[in-house]
């Protein structure tokens, strides 16, 4: 590349060991929900991004030993020789495009349930496994723990075997054994194992000795190291023995992959962590004691935070593992000088929730993440124009912006028309509420692709009908018209027993919230039968300019899908510590005057509630009169796309605004077969 990039810092190769990064880019080990159980579908994720430009690709956790089965979910696993062929389809994926393969060994000790295999479940200490399964783990003696010194080492020699390129030690994220010795919370033990930081670092001391002696002769050696567990003088601080385990070890490893505990602060989502580079302050004295290099995270998507996250001595490696999802072309579109195209992190955690769904990854931002194999889709190419065919697209929300950008990438004329004044649909007015300005992300990598295309034609303020789509004479329309919230409080919960919401009473939805209405003077209920963001920052939103609110959920959580994105506990804090007067477990009845009725979901007990207004947060109506004014016209194409054909989350919009693009004039049949490509399970006896 030309030294006149100011990026080109980021392409020095760096030594690892006895391998060498051809740059400074570093695929972190991240869960796919793919693992062993879609092992062709995990490789093909892995192989692109080495083709964007990662010098390194790493993995997800690898279970070493029916001890640590993370079963149901699909992680790595690598409990013997037979698992290594699959290991080796990524490895062989990532050498094709001159990557470097890293592979995350775990053990998880009590994080592990071992449902598949009832194998005994092992901890330092006698201790509860860290879900809800009532199941304890048994203190491992000293036998113990040379068996699982062995396991290690043997995994290590497996993983040499399958082409691995970079063996991690695991000591992160609460999940690992190797960590779980080092907290003192969880290590009770009396022996040389147990006590003092020197006798609690043994355990990873040893198996980073283990894997060097085993596979050090041509794979580097990494350990992942969670240095701060972010509940300060009660846990591990960085500043504290997250900075003496570093000089106890300083190094030993060949390779400092350095992060914050637990999941959900290295994880943090924009709502509750809005900076890019948010882990820099736990990272900057690693390099000061080893001389090894170091790499860390911290939802790094900005090319110059990068660049002076290197200048200023605090990593040698840009580690990635959600920048990497959005867009897993970052490094090349730097090296390009294509700023500009990079698809950044929005940092809604969809991707995590995919994996704790034990349902392969999807991103929001990269509506091809997790398709690679499946449909053969690829983020930076999609297949040329099969005509000269002009297309509109009706609605300019997540949905009809996707579509419109792929249709245009693929060279097809394209009218995109939108109602409103702004373009965005959900996400432009979602982007304003607290917390989630990130999210307009969504729209601006697409527009700004669309106004650069000289095949696009966009409106605003254009509401179209059906007669006026008609005249416009074109003859492949996608109809991406949305949803609007319900004001009758149908959802899950009321199926069966509808609300009785009086005349007078004063409803309001999120559309009127988002559009600027504020409920009247006086306490607001807002009843949330959708279980994940938007109930609870409407909530925030009103509780912090003063109103009184009751939040009322007919689930035992405050948005409880939001477990799958880690959020939850957080969302449930803010708002008691906003004041919020939460009430779990309860159905609407009936909104009658300033009186709302809610009723126990076991008991059916009611309470009256005292309120100004409600909001009712449960279910959307389908936009769809422009669609059925269409059908039946003789339009050579006619789609419903979005959540105008079925209301979900932005990231199902996005994926059906992308797949109607892509099987645009693609003959049906074969394009329905890709909703049958799975993995079959080999029944060969093993
Ligand atoms: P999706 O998530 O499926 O993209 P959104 O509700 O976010 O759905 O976006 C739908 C967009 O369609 C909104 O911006 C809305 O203003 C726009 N829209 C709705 N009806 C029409 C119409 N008749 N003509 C043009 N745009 C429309
Ligand atoms: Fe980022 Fe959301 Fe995509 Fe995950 S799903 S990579 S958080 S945009």
């Amino acid at each position: 590349m030309s030294n006149a990039n100011p990026y080109a810092l980021l392409f020095e190769p760096v030594q690892i060991g006895p391998v060498t990064a051809r740059n400074r880019f570093y695929q972190v080990p991240h869960c796919t929900g793919l693992g062993h159980v879609r092992p062709r579908a995990d490789a093909a994720v892995r192989g692109m991004k080495a083709e964007g430009g990662w010098a390194v690709v790493s993995n997800q956790e690898t279970e070493i030993h029916p001890t640590s089965d993370l079963s149901p979910y699909a992680e790595g696993r690598l409990w013997d020789g037979r698992d290594v062929p699959a290991l080796r389809l990524m490895t062989d994926a990532v050498h094709a495009h001159g990557a470097l393969a890293a592979i995350q060994l775990v053990h998880n000790g009590n994080h592990a349930q071992n449902l598949l295999t009832r194998a005994p479940v092992l901890a330092p200490s006698e201790m509860s496994v860290d879900t809800t399964h009532p199941k304890q783990a048994q203190a491992m003696d000293k036998a113990d723990i040379r068996e699982f010194r062995r396991w290690h080492r043997e995994a290590a020699l497996r993983a040499k075997d399958a082409g691995f390129d970079i063996i991690y030690v695991y000591a992160g994220h609460n999940m690992t054994l190797a960590q779980h010795f080092m907290l003192p919370h969880m290590n009770q033990r009396s022996d040389e194992y147990g006590g003092s930081l020197e006798n609690r670092v043994r355990l990873t001391r040893e198996l980073l000795e283990d894997t060097h002696e085993a596979v050090g002769d041509s794979c580097a050696v990494a350990l992942r190291f969670a240095i701060d567990e972010m509940v300060g003088a009660d846990g591990m601080q960085a500043s504290e023995e997250g900075r003496a385990v570093v000089e106890l070890l300083a190094d030993l490893p060949d390779l400092w992959d350095v992060n914050v505990a637990d999941w959900s602060n290295d994880s943090a989502t924009t709502r509750f962590q809005p900076e890019d580079g948010y882990q820099n302050a736990f990272l900057s004295h690693v390099k000061q004691i080893t001389r090894k290099p170091v790499v860390g995270v911290g939802r790094l998507t900005s090319p110059d935070m990068m660049l002076s996250m290197v200048k200023k001595g605090i990593v040698d490696l840009i580690g990635a593992a959600r920048p990497s999802i959005a867009d897993p072309f970052i490094p090349k579109k730097i090296e390009d000088g294509r700023i500009d195209e990079i698809r950044e992190c929005i940092g809604c955690n969809i991707c995590l929730s995919s994996d704790n769904l034990g349902i392969p990854i999807r991103c929001t931002q990269n509506p091809t993440m997790g398709e690679e194999w499946r449909r053969g889709w690829h983020p930076e190419i999609i297949a040329p124009k099969k005509s000269n065919a002009d297309t509109l697209v009706t609605g300019g929300g997540p949905a009809g912006l996707e579509c419109a950008t792929q249709l245009a990438r693929r060279g097809y004329q394209v009218t995109l028309a939108e109602a409103s004044a702004e373009f965005g649909g959900r996400v432009a007015m979602e982007s304003k509420l607290p917390g989630l300005a990130a999210w307009s992300r969504v729209v601006d990598y697409r527009l700004n692709d669309l106004k650069q295309r000289g095949n696009v034609q966009l409106f605003t303020n254009s509401r179209l009908d059906g007669d006026q789509v008609a005249e416009l004479g074109v003859e492949h329309v996608f109809v991406a018209t949305g949803s609007h919230w319900r004001t009758d409080g149908m959802g899950r919960s009321t199926q069966r027993h509808m609300p009785q919401i009086e005349q007078t009473a004063k409803v309001l939805t999120p559309d009127d919230i988002m559009n600027g209405l504020l409920p009247p003077d006086g306490p607001v209920m807002i009843y949330d039968d959708d279980h994940i963001y938007l109930a609870g920052v409407i909530a925030e939103k009103l509780a912090t300019a003063g109103y009184s609110v009751v939040f009322v959920t007919p689930d035992s959580l405050v948005s409880a899908y939001a477990v799958h994105t880690l959020e939850q506990p957080r969302i449930q804090a803010r708002l008691i510590e906003l004041g919020v007067d939460i009430r779990c477990n309860q159905v609407l009845t009936a909104v009658e005057g300033d009186i709302a009725r809610i009723g126990c979901a076991f008991t059916g007990r009611v309470t009256d509630i005292p309120c100004a207004s409600t909001i009712l947060v449960t279910e959307r109506h389908r936009e769809t009169a422009v669609y059925d004014s269409l059908r039946g016209i003789g339009l050579k194409t006619l789609e419903l796309i979005g959540d105008a054909a079925s209301p979900g989350l932005i990231v199902d919009a996005v994926f059906a605004g992308h797949r109607a693009a892509r099987d645009f004039e693609r003959p049906k049949a074969e394009a329905d077969k890709d909703w049958f490509r799975r993995e079959i399970i080999d029944l060969e006896e093993t």
